[in-house]
């Protein structure tokens, strides 16, 4: 007899997990994953910065009993964010139009600030860039909206249809939710320019959309306050506004959950009336947030000493990603000179379209070596060891 059980199909398998197990099950020791979503040093690990180290130090020594945290996270951590994403001077900050929630990772946050709008939006249609990160349209979906693509991607250029996305902005019904990446554009690194993002707030603003802001590279691209220059921009066009912040990247701590949602209000009064209902939205989902990571990143972004530190950290990561992108397109150059990868400089953060076919991507496979059938590798992936096992490789499926 049927249970309730027995009917129920499996569900799609995650495609960039899938590399994940077919790279575990790879018995070549020399096996190399550029399918990832997370820095590696140059040595193939993932950092355990000096700045987290030494604030775990401060907390064990505080020796501090596990309360609960208020439903909105740690105040001092909600600050901190707030500073970080607006700039401390922020004129947002100082009338109190921006309420900030500690979220577990970037995926909480959109997800809080998804089902916030879902209950005060319901009907909104969803707008994420054609491609997106690939949890973008299953969150947005799963908190009950339509999600559709705007026009984002050039494969011809490699960059971003810029005529494309303007169409399709200013075409969005009015209270459209838009969805956009800040900065360091996963997966294809190709970002907006200063002045293209000055026409995209402007369509925003005339087309009466909502914008929603994810980001979850802040540091990674051209330094803290360069790839926040643009929620400073949409805050001081004037609300509505939503941002999700990620500090898994730019503090490598990938599994504490550590990230939050802001919301620019018009008043101090309506940013009130944000909060509680956000705060609704936690309660009703997991109560309260955790709080290592909070307090972490709260202890390292409100110490001097530790701040400059983690800067330093946060710079040397972006550093050696772009070393990786200079290295990749001069010794491409050297090995495949017919093709031309000198866009691989100019894309910006952790992720390169490469321009690779799925079946490019497949025999680099056979080689033992993984990326994403779109051609997404990650660059921080590369390092000086095995960068030329890699160009090799490409060099032979071109
Ligand atoms: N948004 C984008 C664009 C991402 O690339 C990621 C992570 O890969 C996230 C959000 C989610 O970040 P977190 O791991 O903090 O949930």
């Amino acid at each position: 007899s049927a249970s309730l059980f027995s009917a129920i199909e499996m569900a799609p398998r995650d495609p960039i997990l899938g590399i994940t197990e077919a790279f575990n099950a790879d018995q070549n020791p020399a096996k190399i994953n550029l399918g990832v979503g997370v820095y590696y040093d140059d040595n193939g690990k993932v950092p355990l910065l000096a700045c987290v180290q030494k604030a775990e130090a401060i907390l064990i020594e505080q020796a501090a009993p596990r309360t609960y945290l208020p439903i909105e996270g740690l105040a001092a951590y909600d600050k901190a964010v707030q500073e970080l994403v607006f700039g401390a001077d922020s004129a947002v900050i100082q009338e109190r139009r921006a309420v900030t929630v500690q979220a577990i990772g970037g995926t909480g946050a959109l997800k809080i600030g998804a089902d916030f709008l879902q209950r005060f939006a319901p009907g909104a249609q969803v707008y994420i860039s054609d491609p997106s990160w690939e949890n973008h349209r299953a969150l947005f979906e799963s908190a009950g909206f339509v999600v559709n693509n705007y026009a984002y991607y050039d494969a011809v250029t490699h960059g971003v249809d810029f005529a494309g996305m303007l169409a399709d902005l200013k075409a969005m019904p009015r209270g459209s939710i838009v969805l956009l990446h800040a900065c360091c554009h996963n997966p294809t690194g190709a970002d907006l320019s200063g002045a293209q993002w000055d026409e995209v707030i402007a369509a925003v603003g005339a087309g009466g959309l909502v914008p929603f802001l994810d980001m979850a590279y802040q540091g990674f691209g051209a330094g803290i306050a360069e790839d926040g220059a643009v929620v400073r921009r949409f805050a001081a066009s004037g609300g509505p506004l939503l941002i999700s912040n990620s500090f898994s990247k730019s503090f490598s701590l990938y599994g504490e959950r550590v990230g939050a949602l802001s919301v620019v209000a018009a008043s101090a009064e309506e940013a009130g009336r944000l909060l509680s209902q956000l705060k609704r939205v936690v309660r009703t989902n997991y109560s309260n947030p955790p709080v290592h990571g909070g307090k972490v990143v709260a202890t390292v972004l409100t110490t001097p000493e530790l701040r400059q530190l983690w800067e330093e950290e946060l710079a040397g990561m972006r550093v050696r990603i772009k070393e990786m992108r200079d290295a990749f397109v001069k010794k491409l150059q050297e090995k495949a000179p017919a093709h031309d990868f000198a866009f691989v400089r100019d894309q910006i953060g952790m992720f390169s379209y490469s321009g690779l076919s799925k079946a490019q991507v497949e025999q680099l496979r056979a080689e033992s070596i993984y990326a994403v059938d779109t051609g997404r590798i990650c660059v921080a992936a590369l390092n000086s060891r095995n960068i030329d096992i890699v160009i090799d490789a490409i060099a032979k499926v071109l």
